[in-house]
């Protein structure tokens, strides 16, 4: 894959420094994934790269994925598409929508996308249809990756990023990310890891299951998926999360966006606040990217 180049890996990690951790007695490390590169960022990297290698040895036509206007995935493919020179094809939930609906598909139709915007019924049937291609005049050979990214292959991607941590010397106790379909998480569980998944949904209990999925009975043991720091649901916010975020960035001169990584954050400050750590437990937080879609709040 030539244009690995382009990508910074493997991605930076170091620990970060703060009274509230030394005063929970634990250690916190931040595994700098948002660097990998500014479009195809953090985890949206991880879980495509299998993906990509597959559609590319298959000589397929195209990729093919879904997703709302504000989707990392499909932001992230679009550029994947035009680094890798094959065509790239997204469909959208929404047929009221248009390439310039939001700045992550003027974005997308920038790098080349080819753009279908889909009615709500039509989405909800999307790749689980097997009339799907039918509907849609997709050629056979085209390859479809499912919403969000999460599917077997971007588990694969997704559990190198231990061998990344741990070549560097870290071992960590517990890898903390945000879940928004819980491929991320579902693919460190996979490689035997303990991991603490922030739900930044509303009512995400349903997480559980759909991580489950992927892994072992045991594995599934090793998950502790929270959903209390959702701050309203996907993509909501509320004051307190913004103060949060600020005094992060200005404490540690690293940005966090709204939707994801600053919630993760947030809940990891306030449960070492409560003592929900053992002490000298070691964490690894992953910055998972997304900063495309970062809000000035
Ligand atoms: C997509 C995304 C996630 C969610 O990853 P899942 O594997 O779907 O749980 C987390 N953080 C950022 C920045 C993302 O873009």
């Amino acid at each position: 894959m030539t244009k690995y180049a382009d990508l910074k890996l493997p991605s930076q990690v170091f620990q970060l420094i703060d009274p509230v951790f030394e005063q929970a007695g634990i250690q916190v490390y931040l595994k700098r994934d948002d660097l990998i590169h500014p479009a195809i960022s953090g985890n949206k990297w991880r879980k495509l790269k299998y993906n990509l290698l597959h559609a590319l040895e298959q000589k397929a036509e195209a990729l093919v994925s879904f997703g709302g206007a504000f989707s990392n995935h499909l932001y992230a493919l679009a550029t994947v598409g035009r680094l890798w020179k094959i065509k790239t094809i997204g469909f959208v939930r929404g047929d009221e929508l248009g390439p310039e609906s939001s700045a992550t598909l003027r974005h997308c139709a920038r790098e080349g996308m080819e753009l279908h915007f889909i009615s709500r019924t039509a989405y909800r049937e999307k790749e689980k249809s097997p009339e799907f291609r039918h509907f849609t005049g997709l050629p056979a050979n085209t390859f479809l990756i499912p919403e969000g990214g999460t599917n077997a292959m971007a588990l694969r991607g997704v559990g190198e990023m231990t061998d990344e941590v741990e070549s560097a010397g870290i071992q960590p106790d517990i890898y903390v990310v945000p879940a928004g379909t819980g491929g991320t998480a579902a693919g460190l569980l996979a490689r035997d890891r303990k991991v603490l998944a922030v739900a930044v949904l509303k009512n995400a209990g349903f997480l559980q299951r759909d991580i489950e999925k992927w892994i072992s009975p045991q594995q599934s043991e090793r998950l502790d998926l929270l959903t209390d720091y959702h701050f309203g649901g996907y993509g909501k916010h509320t004051e307190e999360l913004r103060s949060f975020i600020h005094r992060f960035e200005s404490a540690h001169g690293i940005l966090l966006e709204q939707v994801y990584t600053g919630k993760m954050m947030f809940a990891l400050y306030d449960l070492a606040k409560r003592g929900y750590f053992a002490r000298g437990t070691t964490l690894l937080a992953v910055h998972t990217g997304g900063l495309q879609g970062k809000l000035e709040l």
